[in-house]
């Protein structure tokens, strides 16, 4: 087992956060997650887990051995005339394994391309973009308990998907470290185009031809021209959720606000919460080192040389705005640490 001691994790988080972790172990194996569990237990330490960093916030430095996920490897474990099952491990980059998907021709992953981190983490926050969910592909999460060692499959029902969440975002929050993930792709996939400006994307640079391939560069081209690229600003993605509010307090607030925007969500409504905080006036505010990008309002940014609490300090700031103007309450997507 490799401990590097007083090790900072600026490298390790995509909001160039320069904290220090008191011990850091990077694993590319099952036996040396089993060595670092051990020895978590035995010497009753703190455990931290990194994926890509690409939605944690650091505000102090970490106690305890922090373990950077290279677990990797995918493989087909069935595969019919209808559908391919594949499994992957959890330090798998995301989109690495979703143009894995998108190259062999198997439908599912592609609208979730380009979204930064690990596969192990995608379960955690369930996550989504392009009107697609991790839930709709996920048949199981492979995980181990960190302090019994033992192994546990969450078959689908038992991961309790939600908007953003799941069961380790809730009761099972810090139990577990998720090992792989199982998904079911589909050799002649339903595509989903009818978000933001995929069909746009499609008809200018892909003459209206619908393939997993055309999808997947499709919204590769959208994300990198609406998102900052965390390479040259630190960011974590959206920092806060997309509210969903009752019908009833949407149906008042359309009254008084006639452009906001607005989704149905389940049996609620769903507002995007970019909308209102640019409302707040807060889109491109910049105090010193960070602040709110100047094009989305929902990405807090790093500039240079950030601390976690500042950023803590704007999203705070930002929710008591909302709150006051528009009486929704933000939630931070974020993981803050
Ligand atoms: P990390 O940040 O490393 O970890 C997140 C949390 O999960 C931490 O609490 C960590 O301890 C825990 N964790 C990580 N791995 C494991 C494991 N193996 N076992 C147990 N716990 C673990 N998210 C979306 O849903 N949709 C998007 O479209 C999207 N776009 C983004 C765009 C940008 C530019 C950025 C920076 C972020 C975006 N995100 C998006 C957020 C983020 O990429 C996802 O939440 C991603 O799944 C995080 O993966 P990660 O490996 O970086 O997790
Ligand atoms: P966008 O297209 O400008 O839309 C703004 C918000 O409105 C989105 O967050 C989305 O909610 C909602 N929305 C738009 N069209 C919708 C539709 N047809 N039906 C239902 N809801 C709709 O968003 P964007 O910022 O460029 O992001 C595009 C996608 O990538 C979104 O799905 C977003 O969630 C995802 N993304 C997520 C993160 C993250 O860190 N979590 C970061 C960047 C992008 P939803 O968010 O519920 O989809």
């Amino acid at each position: 087992m490799n401990i590097a001691y007083n090790q900072s994790l600026l490298g390790y988080n995509t909001f160039h956060i320069d904290e220090m972790a008191s011990e850091v172990s990077i694993i590319e194996d099952e036996q040396q997650l089993f060595e670092c569990l051990q020895y978590i237990n035995k010497n009753q330490k703190p455990l931290f887990i990194i994926g890509g960093g690409s939605n944690i916030l650091l505000t102090h430095r970490v106690e305890g051995l922090t373990i950077v996920n290279k677990i990797k490897g995918i493989e087909v474990i069935q595969e019919t005339d209808e559908f391919v099952d594949i499994k992957s491990m959890s330090g798998e980059n995301w989109h690495a394994c979703v143009r894995w998907c998108v190259e062999k021709n198997y439908g599912g992953l592609e609208n979730l391309s380009l979204i930064p981190g690990t596969v192990g983490a995608a379960p955690i926050q369930n996550i989504g973009a392009y009107g697609v969910e991790l839930q709709e592909v996920c048949l199981s999460v492979e995980a181990i308990h960190i302090h019994t060692l033992q192994k546990r499959i969450f078959q689908h029902h038992e991961c309790a998907f939600g908007y953003r969440d799941s069961v380790f975002k809730q009761q099972e929050k810090g139990n577990y470290f998720i090992l792989s993930v199982t998904m079911r792709l589909q050799k002649n996939p339903t595509f989903n185009i009818a978000y933001g400006d995929i069909q746009k994307i499609l008809a200018l640079d892909f003459n209206n031809i619908l393939s997993i391939k055309n999808i997947s560069d499709a919204i590769i081209k959208i994300r990198k021209s609406k998102l900052p690229n965390p390479d040259e600003i630190g960011n974590a993605g959206s920092f806060f959720k997309n509210p969903v509010i009752a019908n009833a307090q949407a149906e008042s607030l359309k009254n008084q606000y006639p452009n906001m925007p607005m989704y149905a969500f389940a049996t609620e409504t769903k507002i995007p919460a970019a909308w209102l905080i640019e409302q707040c006036g807060w889109k491109g505010y910049r105090n010193g080192n960070y602040g709110v990008h100047t094009q989305q309002a929902l990405v807090l940014v790093n500039y240079a040389n950030a601390h976690g609490h500042d950023i803590v300090d704007l999203s705070t700031s930002i929710i008591t705005s909302v709150q006051q103007r528009f009486n929704i309450q933000l939630e931070r997507e974020v993981n803050i640490w």
